[in-house]
């Protein structure tokens, strides 16, 4: 089988999921089609699912025009009660102006909803030649305060301050959530990544959380990695990781360069899991402006992020099913979008996955 080949966690269900009736009516999620691309590769995910047969019914959200008052940016609070109420979702990427506008629509979903960990799983491909076939890792992420707290300001003309903002209470949830993720997903290592030798106070906190969590996890090896050395050490030996976890902005970074080294953005997928067993999927990459509108982009990691949802919610046959679909399609070679050096439009690649389920 083609999906053991690739990941040999490959049944791996995201844990602290809430429990999901398994009776025949069909389970609402919620989906955020989002900017650029986003439109074309949701487009793909419900053609995928319906093809085979997935009982989900989509409740489609769309970033709003003025400002919620009540979220303070264009997400609809509608939305976010659609997703609180569902438990589950998808989303596609959200633009953010550079250095000017309005709050960060993905920041508002993260804080609004409490998402407080983002599971990024990153794996060679069978099929697919990079430089290495034995990249298999998990990066979590932070994913509510860090340098991405959002409080900037101007101290004096030509000075402005931006807070990073680390929490004993934020460290320790996403610390626990990786090492429980670790102990039930079959992993071996958990390495805490930090740059705690300048950021004495933040990352030392940080690290700190991760050492009491680790004692509790006895058959698990912990080891703190330098972030500067780690980028070093994953280009030359992705194999000598496992799962990774870290404050806000190395994981942002990280989870990039580690799409570099299986083929890039358009194959790495993630889920994002809040208090109470939210988990809102979506791709690592962003909206793709230089290629949105033109049939172009690879719904790939898309797709493995609502694979990832369909775990969630214990569809493991329909997750395996498409998840192998994708790999079989990606394998074969004859239908491959332009990021990994084909000539398939989206919907050519779509159809083709289609027809592999
Ligand atoms: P990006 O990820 O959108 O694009 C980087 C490069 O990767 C581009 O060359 C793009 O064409 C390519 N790429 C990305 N996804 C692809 C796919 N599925 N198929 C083929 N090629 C793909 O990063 P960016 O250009 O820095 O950001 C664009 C916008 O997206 C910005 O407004 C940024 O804020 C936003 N963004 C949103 C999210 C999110 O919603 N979670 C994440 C990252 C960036």
């Amino acid at each position: 089988q083609i999906l053991s080949q690739a990941n040999p966690n490959s049944t791996l269900q995201l844990s602290l999921a809430r429990t999901f009736s398994s009776a025949t009516a069909p389970i609402r999620a919620t989906l955020f089609p989002g900017d650029g691309i986003g439109p074309e590769i949701a487009e793909s995910v419900k053609q995928v699912f319906r093809t085979a047969e997935v009982p989900i019914e989509w409740e489609e959200h769309y970033v709003g025009d003025q400002i919620d008052p009540r979220t303070q940016s264009f997400l609809t609070w509608e939305s976010l009660e659609s997703v609180r109420k569902n438990g589950v979702g998808l989303k596609g990427p959200m633009a953010t102006p550079i250095g000017k506008g309005h709050r960060s629509l993905n920041l508002t979903l993260r804080k609004e909803l409490n998402l407080y960990a983002n599971v990024r799983p990153c794996y060679s491909l069978p099929g697919y030649k990079t430089r290495y076939d034995d990249v298999n890792l998990i990066t979590i992420r932070e994913n509510t305060e860090g340098e991405y707290s959002g409080l900037e300001h101007q101290v004096v003309r030509g000075v402005v301050e931006s807070l990073k903002i680390i929490t004993r209470q934020a460290s320790l949830r996403v610390a626990e959530y990786a090492f429980h993720y670790a102990k039930t997903h079959g992993r071996e290592r958990v390495s805490a990544i930090h740059k705690a030798n300048i950021m004495q106070k933040t990352d030392g906190l940080f690290l700190k959380c991760c050492r009491e969590v680790a004692e509790k996890y006895p058959e698990i090896t912990y080891e703190e990695v330098v972030i500067d050395n780690c980028c070093m050490m994953l280009v030359k030996n992705p194999a000598l990781f496992d799962v990774l976890v870290m404050p806000n902005l190395y994981g942002d970074i990280i989870s990039d360069l580690c799409a570099g080294l299986i083929g890039g953005l358009g194959l790495t997928p993630s889920c994002n899991i809040g208090e109470g067993g939210i988990a809102l999927a979506e791709a690592v990459h962003g909206s793709a402006p230089d290629i949105a509108g033109k049939n172009l982009a690879n719904p790939t990691a898309l797709l493995l992020s609502a694979v990832t949802m369909l775990r969630h919610l214990s569809l493991h046959d329909k997750a395996d099913r498409i998840q192998n679909a994708i790999l079989s399609t990606i394998s074969e070679g004859k239908y491959r979008t332009a990021d990994l050096g084909g000539s398939s439009t989206t919907t050519d690649f779509t159809k083709a996955i289609c027809d592999h389920l």
